[in-house]
């Protein structure tokens, strides 16, 4: 154990030497600096955090196998509808899988990932883990998400013991929030829903508000005037024992029916309406 000691001392030695400095890069990079003690500091970015639920009963009482079929069903498709919305970082975290956006118009493409990830959890994931695996459990996602800023560096040993650390809240925020949301929500931070609050008309109008569709009855969709169809996200107080730095949060419960989801969602990403 001396051994340890002395190698863990050296190392602390090595980089107190180096000292901290922290240099403004304009996006989420692929990869952090890993020179010198550089880390490199992000404003405005989204993260988006997708938690599968009850993973825990899952491991504990059913079989191996389910457990597999569960994880790799849910980071796969959850890889893919990041990607799909133009994440510049993804990262698997325990039995959540996290992506970053930044740069113009990045808090939208986010929050239109968010509400994907939980539509095809439920609609897409879900029903074919029940055709594949032979159990009762149920495969369902929490979607967190939270926009601040981040620092990065790649830190750990040489090779493949190295990776990404992202330092700052949104990350962490974002996991707690995914945590927070029940089965096939999303819930977000007042800082991001102001920011949803403050946007274009037509973005807000798919973004807060349903389609208007109802137990068979079709709706209006984007024709109908925001305000005119049942609201989208519930506010409440963050629970305390979270310890998060915000003080309320929007848990996104209802939704947009199978017809309306795709134009909403495309509206909400690019802010604009797909004309024919
Ligand atoms: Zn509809």
């Amino acid at each position: 154990m001396d051994d340890v000691a002395a190698a863990v001392a050296s190392q602390l030695n090595d980089q107190a030497q180096l000292g901290v400095q922290v240099t403004d890069i304009g996006n989420v990079p692929e990869t952090g600096p890993a020179n010198r003690g550089v880390w490199g500091r992000i404003q405005d970015v989204s993260a988006v955090f997708a938690d599968l639920k009850g993973s825990t009963r899952l491991n504990v009482s059913g079989s191996r196998q389910n457990a597999a079929y569960a994880y790799t069903y849910f980071i796969r498709a959850m890889a893919v509808v990041l990607d799909r919305f133009g994440a510049r970082y993804v990262d698997i975290q325990g039995d959540g899988i996290f992506g970053l956006f930044s740069g113009p118009g990045s808090a939208f493409q986010a929050a239109a990932c968010a509400v994907t990830m939980r539509t095809q959890a439920e609609r897409v994931v879900a029903p074919r883990f029940d055709r594949d695996a032979a159990t009762d459990w149920k495969l369902t996602a929490g979607v967190g998400m939270d926009r601040g800023t981040l620092l990065v560096r790649r830190l750990g040993l040489r090779g493949a013991k190295q990776n990404e650390v992202w330092a700052g809240r949104p990350v962490n925020v974002a996991a707690k929030l995914s945590s927070v949301a029940g089965a096939n929500e999303v819930v977000v931070s007042d800082r991001v829903f102001s920011i949803f609050r403050g946007t274009s008309q037509l973005r807000r109008r798919a973004l807060l508000w349903t389609c208007g569709c109802d137990d068979g009855i079709t709706g209006g969709g984007l024709d109908i005037q925001e305000g005119q169809t049942p609201h989208l996200w519930d506010e409440e107080a963050a629970p305390p024992e979270m310890g998060l730095d915000i003080a309320r949060i929007h848990r996104l419960q209802s939704k947009w029916c199978v017809v309306h989801g795709a134009e909403f969602c495309e509206v909400i990403a690019t802010g604009a309406r797909r004309v024919g």
